[in-house]
């Protein structure tokens, strides 16, 4: 059985958000605690909880996430400069809310991808 979160109620419209796009598949919705001037997050309907539980049939609803995120990039007037996206998966890459999100960052130079190992 596969668990709800804050993200489930998001969609069901049982929590506020700054709702930018949905469609039968996914639900994007600016991020409470924005890192950059753009922080939009993009999500399957469909709960997958890590990027570790995407099954074969999910490939088609992953693909799409980036086609939003391609939109919204757009939208936001964003596309040129450029933008990062990011998924993270589990303990080790900081996961917080364990619904499959990807996060569209940008808006301003973002620094490196990630500090230094070591
Ligand atoms: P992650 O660490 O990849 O799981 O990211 C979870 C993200 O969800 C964080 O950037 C949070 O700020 C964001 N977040 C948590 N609760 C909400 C909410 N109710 N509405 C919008 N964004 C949220």
């Amino acid at each position: 059985m596969v668990q709800e979160t804050i993200f489930s109620k998001i969609i069901a419209k049982e929590l506020p958000a700054d709702i930018v796009y949905q469609d039968e598949r996914v639900t994007a919705f600016r991020d409470i605690d924005p890192k950059a001037p753009t922080h939009i997050l993009i999500i399957p309907n469909k709960i997958i909880p890590t990027v570790n539980d995407i099954e074969a049939e999910d490939e088609a609803v992953v693909g799409y996430l980036f086609s939003v995120a391609r939109k919204l990039a757009k939208q936001e007037g964003i596309a040129e400069n450029g933008y990062r996206l990011i998924i993270n998966c589990n303990q080790h890459g900081g996961q917080e809310v364990f619904h499959l999100h990807l996060h569209l960052v940008g808006g301003q130079p973002l620094g490196p991808m990630l500090s230094s190992h070591g």
